[in-house]
């Protein structure tokens, strides 16, 4: 074991150093070498090491250098080192994290690291979280809490006899809702188009004065990050539409929500800590590793209510928190100590320094590209920055050819009927320096682009 864990270690190393230099997409001529593992399953065992030599030695080229410093593509940052050498270790323990007695030494450092995200985001100590997979989980298991309030409040036991006879709950969302919240809709029985639909303004947020009157059990959903603009709703505005009647507020805040540590961006979420559910990922901003997400709600008991069970072989530990209580999953990994692991490095100012240089060179993208002639789509409030290059065809262009040329990735994306190319920083890695050549290249590919457009000499578009 201890010479496959140090080879395992000198890999990773080698490849972490690699995402420096290498090309940022996958090595086409690596991706189509993925065929060698297309092969029956063998009949006998094959010894770790050699496991672990295919993987590096196969896999390792054909994915893309999202931990690396020049990953634009999406809002998903990279891995902290204390969050990834707490990954590797939470690994190495094998904990399932569903009780406190069976499982103390992890699940003590998820009540933490919950008290440190409560404490960083402004949000009241005394709510119940749950730690999932991503914003997508964090979504249903804050709006089964929010099922279950609502109903209970007119008389209605969702979790024993479910939605079929239930009292209607009317859900509001805004016309740039995330899909993810729309299929957690889904899942949990509200239905993905069965919604209230707020326009938007020109940066994706949600008008309040076209804010609908709402009367019965309601949840309004607002956004802190549009995944496009970055932009955020009015939350304390809506918020308080929304409780003048009663209604539970949800706020997708993915990657938005730690705007709050920035003092020069927390403007944007005003108002977060009256919501009453609030659904986050660790693995963007926080910079931990997938999968990683909290569904934080402020009446804990509605939460619990929703999402513990009891057996006769699962005896609760008396008066401390069982993670398993507030989660999909019971048997699960203990994903909580890699938030604890990145905010006891980091510490406050670390946090904070990540989501301002981040902002700071979302805004050094936009100058640049602004500057070199192109066009800059949306106000980059936050970490995001829509840039066209010319017409649709030509905008797609750049786009591709900034991905083959390697020396960042980034994706594409419409934005209020424009194509666009869509470039979100959020990695820890990400230094002034890496901006710089990325935005050298991005120039370089869009006027590239431009010039095969117009057949100015080089080859057109392949
Ligand atoms: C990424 C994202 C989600 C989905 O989060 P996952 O962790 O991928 O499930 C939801 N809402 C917004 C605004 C996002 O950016």
């Amino acid at each position: 074991m201890q010479s496959l864990l140090a080879e395992t270690a000198a890999r990773a190393s080698r490849y972490l150093a690699e995402t420096q230099t290498r090309r940022v997409a996958a090595a086409p001529e690596a991706v189509a070498a993925l065929s060698r593992f297309d092969q029956p399953l063998q009949p006998g065992p094959v010894a770790p090491e050699v496991v672990l030599e295919e993987l590096d030695t196969f896999v390792a080229p054909a994915t893309m250098a999202i931990s690396g410093p020049r990953f634009f593509g999406f809002v998903i940052g990279g891995a902290l080192p204390a969050a990834l050498s707490a990954s590797w270790l939470t690994s190495t323990w094998d904990q399932n994290n569903v009780l406190y007695n069976v499982t103390p030494g992890t699940s003590h450092l998820e009540t933490i690291a919950l008290r440190w995200v409560l404490d960083l985001l402004g949000l009241p100590a005394e709510c119940g979280a749950g730690f999932t997979t991503g914003t997508t989980a964090a979504h249903v298991t804050a709006l089964a809490a929010a099922r279950h309030q609502l109903l209970t409040d007119v008389g209605w036991d969702v979790e024993g006899d479910g939605l079929f006879g239930a009292p209607p709950v009317t859900v509001v969302v805004s016309e740039e809702t995330h899909p993810t919240l729309r299929k957690a809709l889904g899942v949990i029985g509200f239905g993905r188009n069965r919604v209230v639909r707020v326009p938007v303004d020109g940066q994706g947020r949600m008008r309040a004065d076209r804010f609908p009157s709402i009367s019965g059990p309601t949840i309004v959903c607002v956004q802190a990050g549009n995944v496009n603009t970055g932009a955020c709703d009015p939350i304390a505005e809506v918020t308080d539409l929304a409780h003048d009647s009663g209604a539970w507020v949800h706020v997708d805040g993915a990657f938005g929500l730690w705007a709050r540590v920035a003092p020069t961006r927390a403007y944007l979420v005003d108002g977060l800590e009256r919501a009453d559910s609030w659904a986050t990922d660790g693995h963007k901003w926080l910079n931990v590793p997938y999968d990683s997400g909290l569904a934080i709600v402020r009446n804990g008991e509605a939460l619990r209510a929703a999402m513990a069970i009891t057996a006769e072989y699962l005896p609760p530990t008396s008066g401390l928190r069982d993670p398993g209580d507030f989660t999909i999953e019971l048997s699960r990994r203990a994903r909580g100590v890699e938030i604890w692991a990145a905010l006891r490095s980091l510490g406050r100012s670390g946090l904070t320094e990540i989501v301002e240089r981040n902002c700071r060179q979302a805004r050094r993208f936009a100058e640049g590209l602004a500057a070199a002639g192109f066009e800059i789509l949306n106000e980059v409030v936050l970490n995001q920055v829509l840039v066209s290059f010319g017409d649709p065809a030509v905008t797609r262009d750049a786009i591709r050819r900034l991905q083959l040329d390697g020396t960042c990735w980034c994706g594409e994306t419409v934005w209020q009927g424009r194509a666009a190319m869509r470039i979100s920083v959020s990695s820890w890695a990400t230094t002034d320096a890496d901006v710089e050549v990325s935005l050298d290249a991005m120039i370089r590919t869009g006027h590239e682009a431009r010039a095969a457009a117009t057949g100015g000499g080089e080859a057109g578009p392949a």
